[in-house]
């Protein structure tokens, strides 16, 4: 029995949770107002703070604006991701500078805010010039890195989810739940693995969620699976202060987050399971590709 227990916890590392595209409108499981709500119970269960990145023109209605607010009165935090999710390699530099002024001129006077940026789609820029352009902007607006080392792919997972539902077939939601924690706690393995292959030490993993309807529905369930596994919550503060933050990266390509980008620099292969977007599709019930 001891040496059960000691081996689930050797499995898991740190993890900070962080959610991308708050406020985000009702889905066909979830009003937005439950949803919330479902969200925040979850979170008391991780007991550290989460991170939102926020996107400011959702929080012009006092809808939008009320589902922030419940995250900063129990304590998490906000961040920015522009004002309204512009592609950087659609709009360019400049375009993209004024998403992020924007999007700061709202954020920084909030109590929970803190300054760190997370670039939508976590696409950096095409060229090193547009890169540098926008990494020059947020350094004079005094904003760190709010990177991810593994991204849970829900993105593909609710957009399926929801094509699903949508068409109106019954859905085994049992199922869903155990693909849902099946995908994110297997991505969470890899990155804890390939943390320790890059750095040669467990890094602190920071897992980039979006504020969906699966998040609604099995977030509570993930947090307790994911403490069965050994795994312990960190605040996104703490985990900022990884070494590995202020590593310098060479590749541009920033896509599979942080610590893809400085393993690919070292030439160590990077290969996450469930990448395939089709695959997540079957995965979910949801035959279209
Ligand atoms: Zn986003």
């Amino acid at each position: 029995m001891l040496i059960l227990v000691w081996s689930h916890q050797l499995l898991g590392g740190e993890v900070a949770l962080t959610f991308d595209d708050a406020p985000r409108p009702s889905g066909y499981a979830l009003d937005y107002r439950e949803r919330v709500k479902r969200i925040r119970a979850a979170l008391k269960h991780a007991g550290v703070p989460a991170a939102f990145f926020v996107l400011t023109k959702r929080m012009q209605g006092d809808e939008g604006r009320t589902v922030i607010d419940d995250y900063l009165k129990d304590g998490h935090f906000v961040s920015n991701h522009t004002a309204s999710h512009p592609s950087l390699e659609r709009v360019g530099a400049d375009d993209f500078i004024r998403e992020i002024q924007q999007a700061h001129d709202v954020l920084a006077k909030l109590a929970g805010f803190r300054p760190w940026f997370r670039f939508p789609e976590l696409k950096e820029g095409r060229t090193q010039e547009e890169h540098d352009k926008v990494s020059a902007a947020l350094k004079a607006m005094r904003y760190l890195p709010g990177y991810a080392t593994v991204d849970s792919r829900d993105a593909y997972m609710e957009l399926a989810y929801q094509q699903v539902l949508a068409s109106g077939v019954k859905l085994d939601e049992s199922q869903i739940k155990q693909s849902y924690l099946n995908v994110v706690g297997k991505r969470l393995e890899y990155f804890d693995d390939l943390g320790k292959k890059v750095f040669l030490r467990p890094v602190k993993q920071v897992l980039l969620m979006h504020e969906n309807d699966l998040a609604g529905q099995y977030l509570g369930d993930l947090i307790t699976a994911l403490k069965a596994t050994g795994w312990t919550f960190v605040s996104p503060e703490i985990a900022y202060q990884d070494p590995m933050a202020v590593v310098s990266t060479m590749s541009l390509d920033a896509t599979q987050g942080r610590l893809a980008t400085i393993a690919k620099d070292k030439n160590i292969p990077v290969s996450p399971p469930f990448e395939d977007p089709s695959l997540l599709k079957v995965m979910f019930g949801s035959k279209k590709k």
